[in-house]
């Protein structure tokens, strides 16, 4: 990382530029209350430091070793204040100013009455971002794949549904990309982008949704450690998009015998990874746990574990919907969540900290 002077003119940023591109190293430029700052992306180990630092117009040259520096407080101490949350603006609402967010709706968009009552009673619930998914991550080929597992035409149908229940309702609006063809497509219609947990290793696609310049929900892979989930949170950081929200999912549980959670939802990385990075981190107990009787108590837990938001599947009627209906929860259910998840984070916030 490069900060230059203040002042520093054109060509002696240029020179800096023309200096790191001999060693193939990319540098994204970015300006922090009117200091320029040269981010660079690639291998920083080749760059001489030391010669970089007395090139004119150089305030300081740093080289950062780890591999999700550019997300990293550690860095944005030099940019700006490493104490500082990002605030995600999403619509009219934002996530990381303190206050707990909740994304809800159903795992798959049905059709657009189903979409369209779901949308009324979780806006009635407190809920602030409406999900919906269309092409979905499915185990078996034989199974429901989301509307977009019919044909492309009833995708972008599902897609405007969502999006006139996200208007109707004044919910932004959020579903899963899970390939690089759907990109396009889905980025017309939706608020944020999400990267489902099976993708989290796919760095074209990662690199893809980034481009879009959206907000992207990117969720752990539930075999990957905290490093990897931030590592590859930096593919999108490095196209130039700090908007990316976190989201712990579970992972794999082990040892032998019945398990009683869909998977094994990591708290502990909460408050580890908001030490690490200035992200936002929200939680999705949903597919976690696989089970609507264990929503209550783990949306709570994760609000007092400092989550800047919660994820959960809802449905009016759990029975009926066509993928994971048996963790969904009804919009009077989500209600309680939430109001019980405001009491946990007003309790655990210094009353100074409230807005
Ligand atoms: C989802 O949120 O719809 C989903 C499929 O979750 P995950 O990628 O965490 O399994
Ligand atoms: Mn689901």
């Amino acid at each position: 990382m490069i900060i230059m002077e203040r002042g520093a003119t054109s060509e002696q940023i240029q020179q800096v530029l023309n200096e790191v591109s001999r060693y193939g190293v990319r540098a994204e430029i970015s300006n922090n209350d009117s200091t320029i700052v040269i981010e660079l992306v690639g291998d920083e180990k080749k760059i001489p430091v030391s010669a970089v630092a007395s090139l004119p117009g150089v305030k300081a040259a740093i080289r950062i070793e780890t591999p999700y520096k550019l997300i990293s407080r550690e860095y944005s101490r030099y940019v700006g204040n490493s104490l500082e949350n990002l605030k995600i603006k999403v619509g009219n609402v934002v996530l990381g100013n303190g206050n707990p967010v909740y994304i809800a709706g159903p795992c798959a968009i049905e059709s657009e009455t189903q979409i369209m009552k779901i949308a009324e009673g979780v806006k009635q619930a407190g809920a602030h971002i409406l999900r919906g998914g269309v092409f979905k991550p499915r185990s078996s080929v034989h199974s429901f794949q989301g509307l977009g597992g019919i044909d492309w035409k009833k995708a972008e149908e599902a897609l405007k549904w969502l999006r006139r229940a996200g208007e109707q309702y004044e919910l932004p609006v959020v579903t899963e990309v899970r390939g690089e063809q759907q990109v396009d497509l889905i980025a017309e219609y939706v608020d944020i982008l999400q990267i489902g947990s099976r993708n989290m290793y796919d760095q074209d696609l990662l690199v893809a949704v980034a481009r879009k310049k959206k907000p992207v929900l990117l969720k752990r892979h539930f075999g990957a450690s905290v490093e990897e989930f931030l590592s590859f949170a930096e593919y999108i950081a490095a196209e130039n998009n700090k908007n990316i929200i976190l989201c712990e999912r579970g992972i794999v549980p082990v040892g032998k015998g019945k398990n009683f959670t869909r998977y094994m939802l990591d708290l502990g990385s909460v408050p580890a990874i908001k030490k690490e990075t200035y992200l936002p981190i929200i939680v999705d107990p949903s597919h976690a746990m696989g089970r609507s009787d264990l929503i209550f108590n783990m949306s709570c837990a994760a609000i007092a574990a400092g989550a800047n938001g919660l994820m959960i599947e809802s449905h009016y009627n759990p029975e009926e919907a066509l993928v994971d209906g048996s963790q969904a929860i009804t919009p009077e259910e989500l209600g309680e969540i939430i109001r019980a998840c405001n009491r946990i984070y007003e309790t655990i916030t210094p009353k100074s900290n409230l807005n």
